[in-house]
């Protein structure tokens, strides 16, 4: 231990949800295998993690360059696909190696019974997020994508509709979005589809994050529920730090004697809140 003397304790709840491991274990397995696999979009939103399995082969591809590819394996990641993806994939003799997460399966599906069965659909959810595109790929891309409740002021709403969520939004923000429809007149048929794995730990980091002077929140920039965690931990704790990398961390953030927590995403490989906790522990 260094000088400062930290005393560093990693949430034991924080880490990958069972679906990004799911993908990552199929991803490990095929390139031991051959090599080499395609994974269309980033397999998890963690740039470490990312440049961990392209050194193990992964090729990362967008989805223009999977219209080129013929006669290859290519990794479905997590967040899913619309049926596009799966149409363009049997035409080029593409196999698929589909990782998408059961949750967001499930959710597929509902949204698709919805459509089929002629409802009005709003998806709460990111614009542009792999997730929601897949969402919306249910219906066509007729569903309504809203990502904060001022978009749907001007807009011209059915008097009623079904409503869905992104898995990794955040539970308050959901429900306060119901509530305001409902108080604007609408007939809504809400549905909290967000995935127990981010809900759980929004519950159970406020706990965690009041023991510490410092709250060290690892997670890449691009994770979704990474900022909604973030958020929650910021709440119950004002002195907590986003960061992605050991290179984002400074001496001079610490006091000797701090007591440290660190917390992540569900895309935030254990081993990095590990190699932070070392880090801070050589202080
Ligand atoms: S957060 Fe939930 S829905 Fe998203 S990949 Fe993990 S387990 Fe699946």
């Amino acid at each position: 231990m260094g000088n400062y003397q930290l005393q560093v304790t990693i949430d034991q709840d924080s880490g990958f949800c069972f679906g990004v491991v799911y993908a990552i274990d199929m991803a490990e397995e095929i390139l031991a295998e051959d090599g080499y696999l395609y994974c269309l979009g980033d397999i998890v939103h963690n740039d470490e993690e990312v440049e961990r399995l392209k050194a193990q082969g992964l090729r990362i591809i967008e989805h223009a360059e999977l219209a080129n590819l013929r006669n290859e394996k290519v990794l479905i990641r997590a967040h899913g696909e619309a049926p596009e993806t799966y149409k363009i994939a049997l035409e080029n003799n593409i196999t698929l190696i589909d990782a998408s997460c059961p949750v967001v399966l499930k959710l597929q599906n509902r949204i698709k019974t919805s459509y089929d069965n002629k409802e009005q659909i709003l998806i709460f959810g990111k614009h542009g997020h792999a997730e929601v595109v897949g969402l919306q790929g249910q219906t066509n891309g007729d569903a309504l994508v809203f990502q904060d409740i001022a978009e749907l002021d001007d807009a011209d709403l059915p008097s009623r509709f079904t409503l869905y969520s992104q898995t990794t939004k955040s539970m308050d923000k959901f429900y306060h979005v119901k509530d305001e429809l409902i108080s604007r007149g609408y007939e809504v048929k809400a549905n909290d589809t967000i995935c127990r794995q981010v809900s759980n730990r929004d519950k159970d980091l406020p706990a965690f994050v009041v023991n510490f002077n410092k709250i060290i929140f690892v997670s890449g920039k691009k994770s979704s529920n990474g900022k909604v965690l973030y958020e929650v931990c910021r709440k119950h704790n004002p002195n907590t730090y986003f960061v992605s990398s050991i290179s984002e961390l400074d001496k001079s953030m610490f006091n000797p004697g701090d007591k440290i927590g660190i917390a992540g995403a569900t895309s935030t490989p254990m081993w990095l809140m590990q190699q932070i906790k070392a880090e801070l522990e050589s202080y």
